[in-house]
C-alpha cells in the first residue's frame, strides 16, 4: 500500500557538514509504514561518534564556516529559497508523510505542509530584523543590547507531525543564526531527510543544519548530554522532557519543551452545538488523536449534554478509517504496534472505571494498527483517562451543570498546554480565556494554530517556553549588553 505511489524516496544517510554519510558504526534501522507494518526502507542509524561529528560540524559552521558570515539578510534568502522548495516538492512530503507516519494525504496537503512552509516564510522575513537596542542608562556611556545566536542547537522531535515540527524548531533557529543538529523521531526520519536535501539546494552552508535519524536512547542522549550543544529544543512526551531538563542541567544549556497535553473543551448549554459537536470530532480525532493539543476532556453542561453525545457521536461515526493514500481516508493508523497497545489499555482502563463506552473501544481486525474512533460518557475528571495522556482516538465526555465547576475541573490537570470554549455569551468567553490555565485557550473552535501566534504550555506536563510567534526567537537569541565608556 502506497510505497508504489510515492514517486522518490529521500536520500537516507546522515547529514553531517552538509555532506550524506553513512553511520560510522555501519549501522541501519528500518522505518516501517503504520498502516502496513511493513518496511518502507532502511535508514543508517546515529550513534555517538556521529553525534560528535555533527555538533563540530555545527560549531565550524558558525565559528569558521559561510554561515557564521553570512548577514541576516543573506539568511533570509536562503530560508525563503527553503521554502519555496518546499512548496514546489509539497506532494513529495504529503506522500512521505503518509506512508511513514500514516497522515491521510487530505490532512497534511491541508495542515503539515502549508503550515511548514509557511514557518519557513515567516522566520525568512524575521532573519534581518532582529537587531538590539540603544538603553541610554548613564550620561557618560553609550550603552547597548545586541542579541546573539545561542551557538549549537539539539532539535529533538516526535513522530506526529514530523515535518512540521522539525520546521517550528529549523526556521527561527537558522534565521537566529544558529546551527542546528536535529534527530528527528526514530519512527518517521523520512520527511526531515527530504528537508536536508532540499536545504542543500537552497544553499544552506554546510554545517548550519545536521540531520541525525536514530533513536532517542543513543543518539537523543548523545546529543543532550553533548557540551558542544548550547541549546536544547524538544517536543516529545513529558517523560523524556523532563529527563532532558535534568540532563541539561549539568551544564546549564537553554532548553525549550513542548510536551503533552489533556486539553479541555467546554460545551456551554448556549453554544453552536452543531458546530460544537463538529469540531470537537475533529479536535479529539484529528491525526487519530496524536495530538498533544487534542481535546480529549469534552465538558458538557447538563441542559444539553444528551443532545451533544448524540451530535458528537454522529459526527465521529462518519470518520472514514483507512489507507492513507485512500483519498476518501479522513483517518489514518495510530503511529506503531506500541502505540495501538498503549491506546487499547487505556480503552480497558475506561471501562473498568465505570466510563460509559458508547462508541468504538476496539482495535480493527488489519494489518496495520488501526483504531476505531472511541468515545466514552459519562466519565469525570478524577478517572485515569480523564488524567492521562492517551495519545490515540479516545474521547471522554463529562457533564457539568455551573462555569465554576468547569473551571475547577478542566484546571485540575498536570497538563496545560490548550482549551477550548462554546459559548454564544461574549463575556463568559472572555472570564474563560482569562481563567483557563493554558498556553492557547480556543473559543467557539477547536485546535488552530499559526505561524504568528506562541504555542507551548504553562508548565508541568505540558513544559515550558514557546515555539512560533516572535517569542521563539528569543529561544535562539541571546542578549549582550555593550558599556563603552565615554568620560572618565
Ligand atoms: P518521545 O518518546 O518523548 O520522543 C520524542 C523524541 O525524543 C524522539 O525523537 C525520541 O527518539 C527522542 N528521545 C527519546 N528518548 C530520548 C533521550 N533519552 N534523549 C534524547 N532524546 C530522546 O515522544 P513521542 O512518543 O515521540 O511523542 C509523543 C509525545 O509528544 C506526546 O506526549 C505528545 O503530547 C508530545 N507532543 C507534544 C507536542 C507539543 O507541541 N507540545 C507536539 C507533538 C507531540 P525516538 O524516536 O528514538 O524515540
Ligand atoms: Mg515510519
Amino acid at each position: 500500500m502506497g510505497l508504489d505511489i510515492v514517486h522518490t524516496l529521500p536520500k537516507r544517510g546522515l547529514l553531517i557538514g552538509g555532506e550524506w554519510r553513512q553511520a560510522r558504526s555501519g549501522r541501519d534501522f528500518l522505518t516501517l509504514n503504520p498502516a502496513t507494518g511493513s518496511p518502507i526502507a532502511s535508514i543508517p542509524e546515529a550513534g555517538v561518534e556521529d553525534v560528535d561529528a555533527a555538533v563540530a560540524s555545527a560549531r565550524r559552521a558558525i565559528d569558521e564556516g559561510a554561515w557564521g558570515r553570512m548577514t541576516g539578510a543573506d539568511r533570509a534568502r536562503v530560508l525563503r529559497r527553503l521554502a519555496d522548495l518546499v512548496e514546489r516538492h509539497r506532494e513529495r512530503f504529503v506522500e512521505l508523510e503518509a506512508i511513514d507516519a500514516g497522515k491521510p494525504l487530505a490532512a497534511s496537503r491541508r495542515q503539515d505542509v502549508p503550515a511548514a512552509i509557511d514557518c519557513l516564510a515567516y522566520y525568512s522575513g524575521w532573519a534581518d530584523k532582529i537587531h538590539g537596542e540603544v538603553v541610554p542608562a548613564r550620561a557618560d556611556a553609550l550603552t547597548y543590547v545586541t542579541r546573539k545566536p545561542v551557538g549549537v542547537v539539539a532539535a529533538i522531535t516526535p513522530w506526529n507531525f514530523p515535518l512540521m515540527n522539525a520546521v517550528w524548531k529549523i526556521a527561527p533557529a537558522l534565521a537566529a543564526g544558529c546551527a542546528v543538529v536535529l534527530k528527528p523521531a526514530e519512527l518517521t526520519p523520512l520527511s526531515s531527510l527530504l528537508l536536508g536535501e532540499l536545504a542543500i539546494e537552497a544553499g544552506l552552508p554546510a554545517g548550519a543544519l545536521n540531520i541525525l535519524p536514530g533513536f532517542g536512547t543513543v543518539a537523543g542522549q548523545a546529543l543532550i548530554e553533548h557540551p558542544g550543544v548550547d541549546k536544547i529544543s524538544f517536543t516529545g512526551s513529558p517523560a523524556v522532557g523532563k529527563h532532558i531538563m535534568g540532563v541539561a542541567a549539568r551544564d546549564c544549556k537553554h532548553v525549550t519543551l513542548e510536551l503533552g497535553g489533556k486539553s479541555p473543551n467546554i460545551v456551554f448549554a448556549d453554544a453552536d452545538l452543531q458546530a460544537a459537536a463538529n469540531a470537537s470530532s475533529s479536535g479529539v480525532f484529528f491525526n487519530a488523536g496524536q495530538v498533544c493539543s487534542s481535546g480529549t476532556r469534552i465538558f458538557v453542561q447538563r441542559a444539553v449534554y444528551e443532545r451533544f453525545l448524540e451530535l458528537f457521536a454522529d459526527r465521529a461515526s462518519r470518520l472514514k478509517l483507512g489507507d492513507p493514500f485512500d483519498p476518501e481516508t479522513t483517518m489514518g493508523p495510530v503511529i506503531s504496534e506500541k502505540q495501538r497497545d498503549r491506546v487499547m489499555s487505556y480503552v480497558e482502563t475506561g471501562k473498568r472505571e465505570g466510563a460509559a463506552l458508547i462508541a468504538g473501544g476496539e482495535a480493527l481486525d488489519r494489518p496495520g494498527y488501526f483504531i476505531a474512533p472511541t468515545i466514552f460518557a459519562d466519565a469525570d475528571n478524577l478517572m485515569t483517562i480523564a488524567r492521562e495522556e492517551i495519545f490515540g482516538p479516545v474521547a471522554t465526555v463529562i457533564p457539568f451543570d455551573e462555569p465554576d465547576a468547569a473551571i475547577r475541573d478542566a484546571n485540575d490537570s498536570p497538563f496545560s498546554l490548550a482549551a477550548a470554549v462554546w459559548t454564544r455569551d461574549v463575556t463568559r468567553a472572555h472570564v474563560m480565556a482569562d481563567r483557563l490555565r493554558a498556553g492557547t485557550v480556543w473559543i467557539n473552535t477547536y485546535g488552530p494554530t499559526d505561524t504568528r501566534l506562541p504555542w507551548g504550555g504553562m508548565g508541568g506536563e505540558s513544559g515550558v517556553g514557546r515555539d512560533l510567534g516572535r517569542a521563539a526567537l528569543d529561544n535562539y537569541t541571546e542578549q549582550k549588553t555593550v558599556w563603552l565608556q565615554l568620560r572618565a
